[in-house]
């Protein structure tokens, strides 16, 4: 098996003799047939190939592919953002009346669509604590519980998922566990090793790494067996009557039955699909993303180190630190390494957060984070705003917190424009 360098420079397109060296970018919205019975065939899912760049693109693929290697999957696709990931990933398996288990500890966009928008859809969530033991989590399983969600490495909270507890839990109630795995990449950590089933991605972060292109992506493990549980799983077990009476497991097996379904059905009906254009950048950022995590990760254990004995600083959450309530975790899930943000509270709360932040020369102040270059949120003052600071900390998010995303600049660097930034608040 190549190793996972390799998988980031050359996986998912293989050009044959005479043909471009870097991937093509079809930017093509239709493709053309020689005769409308060929076109039928794809219609019906009786041939593969592309008719229509709502549901497949070529492009896309070759990067979806690429992602697919990287994770050990057996089938992916790219969508038009991470959310769109998360509801796909979601939404592909569960309707109006059904139940999902969710970690607590997630981002503050999923965290929304979960608990407003698809409850709005009659979707009901139940949130959990990411340290909750096997007992807690056994009773948060109802008859109607689809699958279970949760994040590697949670955004902005920090938090270590303990995977395999999970995937357990999950499994012992015929659920699949779905694993957002955008913080820790592939690089770092890879679910399906774990006993995950499906993992997104939100490959606006790190996978793109340059803030040049919106993305998500959806890979499947083919590890779940959805034909265990037919009447729980309808839509993969049993005809689609919006495709002629295809049955996605008999025809396409356990390892392409769930994305097939999901581009065949929630591609075609809600289209999001990524752009040729995007996918073709978020190719070259993968291409180096191996190294540029190395680095990212470097730059966060240092000045996590850094911070946690300067006298300005309240306190520290970066799960690479000794002191860290997930150390334990993360030697186990996250051995190389985790990922370059760092969490931190200023000594003088909210005024003090601002002025530290408007003091960074290096670092930007931006709603982003897994970039290239360093950028820095101050939840309170930005994306929490509306929140009291009795609100926030219910939320989890104190009133002094600072996201700060270490990007692939000199160490040395960020660590003196953090101290020159203290020093003048
Ligand atoms: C940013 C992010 C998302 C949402 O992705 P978008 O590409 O912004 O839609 C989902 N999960 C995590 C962990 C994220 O950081």
């Amino acid at each position: 098996m190549q190793s996972i360098e390799t998988k980031c420079v050359q996986g998912g397109y293989t050009p044959k003799n005479g043909e471009p060296r870097q991937i093509p970018i079809i930017q093509s919205t239709t493709f053309k047939y020689e005769s409308s019975r060929e076109m039928a065939k794809l219609f019906d899912l009786e041939a593969s190939g592309y008719f229509y760049s709502r549901l497949q693109n070529p492009t896309c693929d070759t990067v979806a592919a690429k992602i697919c290697e990287l994770e050990g999957g057996t089938a992916a696709m790219l969508t038009s953002s991470g959310q769109a990931a998360s509801f796909f990933s979601i939404f592909n398996i569960a309707q109006a009346g059904d139940h999902i288990i969710s970690s607590s500890s997630i981002y503050g966009g999923t965290f929304n669509l979960f608990n407003v928008t698809m409850r709005k859809m009659g979707i009901e969530f139940t949130f959990v604590s990411p340290y909750s033991t096997e007992e807690e989590l056994n009773r948060a399983f109802k008859p109607n519980t689809k699958a279970v969600f949760g994040e590697t490495i949670a955004n902005p909270a920090l938090v270590v998922l303990d995977i395999e507890k999970f995937a357990n839990a999950a499994h012992a109630h015929g659920c699949p566990l779905i694993i957002d795995n955008t913080f820790a990449t592939p690089v770092n950590c890879r679910p399906f090793e774990w006993g995950a089933d499906i993992v997104i991605h939100s490959t606006t972060k790190y996978l793109d790494g340059h803030g040049s292109a919106v993305g998500g992506c959806i890979v499947d493990s083919g590890k779940f067996d959805w034909t265990k549980y037919p009447d729980r799983y309808p839509g993969l077990c049993t005809p689609d009557e919006s495709y002629h009476g295809v049955t996605y497991t008999e025809r396409f097996g356990l390892a392409g039955a769930y994305i097939t379904k999901a581009t065949a059905q929630l591609m075609r009906d809600l289209g999001s699909i990524q752009s040729p254009q995007s996918a073709y950048l978020l190719n070259l950022g993968i291409e180096s993303l191996h190294l540029r995590i190395k680095q990212h990760c470097k730059n966060a254990l240092a000045v996590a180190k850094h911070l946690e004995n300067h006298q300005k600083i309240a306190w520290v959450k970066y799960c690479g630190l000794e002191s860290d309530k997930d150390y334990e975790l993360a030697k186990k899930y996250l051995p190389d390494g985790s990922c370059g943000v760092v969490a931190f509270g200023v000594k003088g709360g909210r005024a003090a957060a601002e002025k530290f932040m408007a003091n960074l020369k290096i670092a930007a102040i931006e709603t982003h984070v897994a970039d290239a270059r360093s950028c820095c949120l101050h939840p309170a003052s930005a994306t929490h705003r509306q929140l009291s600071d009795d609100e926030l900390i219910a939320a989890g998010v104190t009133p002094d917190l600072i996201r700060f995303s270490c990007g692939i600049e000199g160490t040395q660097d960020l660590i003196s424009d953090i101290d020159q930034a203290l020093e003048n608040i």
